[in-house]
């Protein structure tokens, strides 16, 4: 059965005319599922019975299970964990700052990368999201958010998953965020992170998107990067900075790298200086992000000043840099670490 929410709205159009009704009616059944909140076919009750009986005969309805939601101690956070068709769990993270709402997702259960200090990779790829997956986990908390007079307004890619070694499905669930038939989200309000996968960030240069692009950088050199992402042996790092050069010139948005501080690994002021010295001269932002304890890895954060001093020297070389204080410490905010728990 096709999933109602892997299609876009031209998708729909094509399908209902097929079935030999007007394709109008897409945009019917697109408004009860994005902007109604419709539970099931059978409340679209401008549809003709016998073509709802056709639509759920064939199409089938957004399927995803809420298996548990856990607010933060602060409030700024929920964290969602949801079952899939077959049993399997992903989970999104619904970020609260100021009037902004944004969800974290999912793009595969598990992830191929395997970093040192990710919960996610901890079990490998076990496999890919359809992009009904991905847009159904945005779908639930925007429709938890309407009945309170709020909607989901930016998507970053950074749960569970490398977003480009599932393209295809992130792509298409990109172009729903976007549809102004479903969440009218601008692409410059969607963010995929990667951990650098070079033929990926190619080919999303070329698709006349602008959606921002992050790289989890996590080291100043080939060697040490090695070490902390195990798949960054198949990518050399000049090559990927140059892939995102290449995303900036092409797309006009400004690039991130996203830098995880693990103690005594990568937190030292020759690595500041040497990431300095790799970033000197480009249009980028460095996001320091102090590792988020996860169970059964013996890394650490490290101190408070070592952070500010790492920051500091990145500031002092020219780079732009922001040190992101880790929202939902308390809820196992960070990527893959609820579902991880569960398993
Ligand atoms: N595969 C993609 C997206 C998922 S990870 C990528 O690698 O970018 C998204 C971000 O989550 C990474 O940049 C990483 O910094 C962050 N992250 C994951 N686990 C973390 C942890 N335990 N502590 C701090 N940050 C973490």
């Amino acid at each position: 059965m096709q999933e109602l929410c892997s299609l876009n709205l031209e998708e729909l159009k094509t399908w209902i005319a097929e079935q030999g009704e007007k394709p109008f009616r897409a945009a019917q059944v697109f408004d009860w599922v994005y902007q109604k909140g419709a539970e099931s076919f059978a409340d679209m009750t401008n549809l003709a019975k016998d073509f709802r009986t056709k639509l759920s005969e064939s199409l089938s309805f957004p399927s995803l299970k809420l298996v548990r939601q856990i607010d933060s101690e602060d409030g700024e956070t929920t964290k969602f964990l949801w079952q899939l068709a077959d049993q399997k769990l992903v989970e999104s993270v619904l970020i609260r700052s100021h009037d902004r709402r944004t969800v974290c997702v999912s793009c595969q259960v598990g992830c191929p990368a395997r970093c040192a200090f990710c919960a996610s990779g901890k079990e490998g790829l076990l496999r890919n999201l359809t992009p009904a997956e991905i847009v159904e986990q945005v779908l639930h908390i925007d429709r938890q958010l309407k009945k309170i007079g709020e909607r989901v307004c930016h998507i970053v890619f950074m749960g569970m998953g490398e977003p480009m070694e599932n393209y295809d499905a992130v792509l298409k669930a990109v172009s729903l965020f976007n549809d102004p038939a479903a969440f009218q989200i601008s692409q410059r309000r969607i963010t995929i992170s990667t951990v650098g996968v070079v033929e990926g960030i190619k080919r999303l240069s070329k698709e006349d998107l602008h959606v921002n692009l992050v790289l989890s950088l996590h080291a100043p050199n080939q060697h040490l990067r090695k070490k902390i992402i195990p798949y960054a042996r198949k990518y050399p790092l000049e090559e990927i900075l140059l892939a995102m050069d290449e995303y900036g010139k092409e797309t006009k948005r400004d690039i991130t790298y996203e830098y995880t501080l693990l103690a005594g690994i990568n937190d030292r002021m020759e690595h500041a200086d040497e990431l300095a010295t790799l970033l000197k001269g480009k249009q980028c932002t460095v996001n320091l992000i102090p590792y988020n304890p996860v169970d059964g890895l013996h890394l650490k954060r490290p101190e408070a000043d070592t952070i500010v001093a790492f920051k500091e020297a990145l500031v002092e070389a020219g780079i732009n840099t922001t040190w992101r204080y880790t929202k939902g410490k308390d809820i196992a905010a960070a990527c893959g670490q609820l579902a991880l728990q569960k398993l």
